[in-house]
């Protein structure tokens, strides 16, 4: 991607909770972005129309017209298929079912559009213009309230029959472990998440241990959070300190399944709760490197992610590049 940065594409990569539109070249620079509010509870016409405001507010911004557009990549949260454009459904867009989102913006742009998979959207953003530049097998992994994922083989996306693979936050790490979200027990994000270390916390809390956490989070159980965490941690308390060493070591598990199973050269982590940085991450590196085959572990380079919020958007936006240029 390093040819002609007079290409303009646009990546939308709507959240849950927000919507983030920005303007990008080939090269990855992002030239204007537009940051709005996902109106999840007000059905897809609702969600639709805000996406074309936030467009067209990016396309302001940076002084151009949709007609100056090469295509347009839609990161999107939740199970979906990039070839249909369809999205399944998704646990942050309540009562959303079987929506032709693609088709939809497609017509209303009038301009090709691309759907794809938000995690897989961040992992190409990694890919292209982040901590994987270069890299032909790459896996991203993204911590935060649960655990996403994409999966690069190759230098492409992989997909899956029906667009759905590289749910790897629903790995079963522990066949008795805590409930899922999902239905299942045991998978990696109930054990290793923003959410599972807050669930942890509030229950040994509750349970009576001593510890500082309390007063990170305003002496006020509910109000416990993996920061609230971090910094007992930081500030020595053994409980804080026992609960992220807990977390890294089922993130080192889960890690050596995926050398394993991929044998990338590179596994790029992001999301919120890899901020904890070198307390969760050294050690579940460590972890990985126990259990993995030697040379799969030895073949493998891990790399915090670089783009931050920027990755789905960007990734987006590469994501429909590389489908035009097919
Ligand atoms: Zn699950």
């Amino acid at each position: 991607m390093s040819e002609s940065s007079d290409i303009k594409v646009l990546g939308i990569d709507l959240g849950g909770t927000k919507i983030l539109t920005a303007v990008a070249n080939a090269e990855g620079e992002i030239l204007s972005r537009d940051h709005s509010i996902t109106p999840a509870e007000e059905g897809h016409e609702a969600v639709v129309k805000s996406i074309l405001e936030s467009v067209s507010r990016a396309l302001d911004q940076a002084r151009l017209t949709v007609a100056d557009l090469l295509a347009v990549g839609l990161g999107v949260p939740g199970l979906s298929n990039p070839e249909t454009g369809i999205l399944f459904t998704s646990p942050h867009l309540p009562g959303w079912k079987d929506v032709p989102l693609r088709d939809i913006i497609e017509k209303e742009l009038g301009r090709k559009v691309f759907l794809i998979n938000d995690a897989n959207a961040a992992a190409l953003g990694e890919l292209y213009f982040g901590a994987g530049r270069g890299a032909r097998n790459l896996i991203y992994i993204t911590v935060s309230t649960g655990i996403g994922g994409g999966i690069i083989i190759d230098g492409k996306i992989y997909t899956g029959s029906t667009g759905m693979a590289g749910e790897i936050g629903h790995m079963v790490v522990d066949d008795e472990g805590p409930p899922c979200d999902c239905g299942n027990r045991g998978c990696w994000e109930a054990l290793v998440s923003g959410t599972a270390l807050t669930r942890e916390a509030r229950r040994r809390v509750k349970e009576g241990a001593a510890t500082s956490i309390l007063g990170y989070a305003g002496g006020n159980i509910d109000g416990i959070n993996a920061e609230a965490v971090h910094e007992a941690a930081r500030a020595g308390d053994s409980l804080a300190k026992e609960l992220i060493a807990q977390a890294a070591y089922y993130l080192g598990v889960g890690l050596s399944s995926l050398i394993n199973i991929f044998n990338p050269e590179i596994v790029v982590i992001g999301g919120g709760l890899s901020n904890i940085g070198d307390m969760l991450l050294k050690p579940a590196f460590e972890e990985a490197g126990r259990r993995a085959y030697e040379q799969t572990y030895q073949a493998v380079h891990f790399a915090r992610a670089e783009l931050g919020r920027d990755s789905g958007v960007l990734g987006a936006a590469a994501f429909a590049l590389r489908k035009m240029r097919e």
